[in-house]
């Protein structure tokens, strides 16, 4: 689950963490109070979305008297705003962050992760702030700096000093840098996060640090320890068939393609992903239907999918080994009469791969169909490859 900026901000500050003083506002009226409240000079106006890339994108303003907090805040509430992480639909602002602004020596890069290879957490810190840390990796790798964790010892105080160093943070200021690292840890480890990114931490001209910018990302399966971040989630910033497919039981994640997949197991979901991309289709989702698949269920499954025109192409790829080939093949034939008048089409073609339990029963039932566009497909490879040629074929 994410969180806004304010709000990481927030939970940052309890565990010790300097931030700049902010508060949040919900209309003009509220940004110009608020303004009025922080006071200093400069005040930085922040568009609130789930996702970074904002300040390119002109979503930080900073507003040196409050007519310029009113114009700045009248001009981003409301308005959609487009970075390179929000796709091309943009996300519409319905916060902002009304921020005291600061004087900016220089810009650090400072976060908290889960490594998986090692299982540990790991803090990575880049004297390239400000920039996007992709990008650092890709053209100067030798610029990023790693601490892996302990998890018994915490993290070493002279981990966090060799950071310090490794980074250049100048040397009247190492004490407040290792100080804040110690504090983000203790905060990533205590709301069980996964992600903790400052992006840019910053050194001031009176060389105190601070996090200009803040992203938690919390572990879902331990959510139900942190009711008070719980009660944190927008779900105007959630995607609408993530949610949707979250209360069917379905295991969905949007990855913004066209061509569609329904698949059970995660491996297999994930195999199948790979495999559309291999013969040059993007898979517009992960889906893993699970073990148990009703036909409701699927029929829901296709419906999502389909939901907003997305998907001009679906792959149906199942391994029945507690799933039933058959169940599949009739939430197939039911999700066709919901979405079509006569049950006799599906507005996309339809690839279909159905291995094991119940398998002459699951291809017997869509071969007797009326469902026009189902194509049986009897390899996986085979499948793939036919999905993304007809997804092609269509555009
Ligand atoms: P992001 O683009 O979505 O990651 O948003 P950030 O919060 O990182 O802001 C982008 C950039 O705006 C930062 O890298 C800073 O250069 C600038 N910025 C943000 N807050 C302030 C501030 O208080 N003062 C000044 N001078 N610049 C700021
Ligand atoms: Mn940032």
């Amino acid at each position: 689950m994410n969180i806004h900026e304010y709000q990481s901000k927030a939970v940052l500050k309890a565990y010790g963490v300097a931030v700049p003083e902010g508060l949040p506002a919900f209309t003009v009226d509220e940004a110009v109070e608020n303004a009025k409240k922080i006071g200093t000079p400069v005040v930085v106006v922040k568009a609130q979305i789930h996702a970074g890339g904002r300040g390119k994108a002109g979503g930080v303003k900073l507003a040196k008297n409050l007519d310029e907090v009113k114009n700045y805040a009248s001009e981003l509430l409301g308005k959609t705003l487009v970075t390179h992480q929000t796709g091309p639909e943009g996300k519409k602002v319905g916060r902002l962050l009304i921020e005291a602004g600061s004087n900016i020596k220089k810009e650090y890069y400072l976060s908290f992760v889960i490594d998986r290879q090692t299982a540990r957490v790991v803090m990575m810190g880049s004297e390239e702030g400000g920039m996007e840390i992709e990008k650092v990796a890709a053209e100067m790798p030798e610029k990023i700096f790693k601490e892996y964790i302990d998890p018994v010892v915490g993290l070493a105080p002279f981990q966090a000093t060799r950071m310090a160093y490794n980074i250049n943070i100048p040397q009247p200021a190492i004490r407040k840098a290792t100080k804040l690292m110690t504090c983000l840890y203790n905060a990533f480890v205590g709301k069980d996060c996964s992600l903790a990114e400052i992006n840019p931490l910053v050194v001031t001209a009176e060389d105190d640090v601070i996090a200009l910018d803040a992203k938690l990302n919390f572990d879902d399966s331990a959510l139900f320890r942190h009711p008070d971040i719980e009660e944190l989630r927008d779900e105007s910033e959630e995607d609408p068939k993530e949610r949707r497919a979250a209360e069917a039981g379905l295991n969905y994640v949007n990855l913004g393609g066209d061509v569609a997949c329904m698949v059970n197991g995660a491996g297999l979901a994930m195999a199948t992903v790979d495999i559309i991309k291999h013969y040059g289709g993007e898979p517009a989702n992960f889906l893993d239907v699970g073990g148990d698949s009703s036909p409701e269920k699927i029929a829901e499954a296709f419906q999502i999918m389909l939901d907003g025109g997305q998907a001009k192409g679906i792959f149906v790829n199942i391994f029945g080994g507690i799933n039933r080939c058959d169940a599949v093949a009739a939430g197939i034939v039911e999700a066709a009469k919901i979405i079509s008048d006569d049950g006799k089409s599906l507005p996309v073609p339809v690839v279909v791969r159905l291995e094991g339990t119940n398998v002459e029963q699951g291809r017997k039932i869509l071969q007797d169909s009326p469902i026009a566009n189902v194509i049986m497909a009897p390899t996986m490879e085979g499948g793939a490859e036919e999905i993304v040629k007809r997804v092609k074929a269509a555009k």
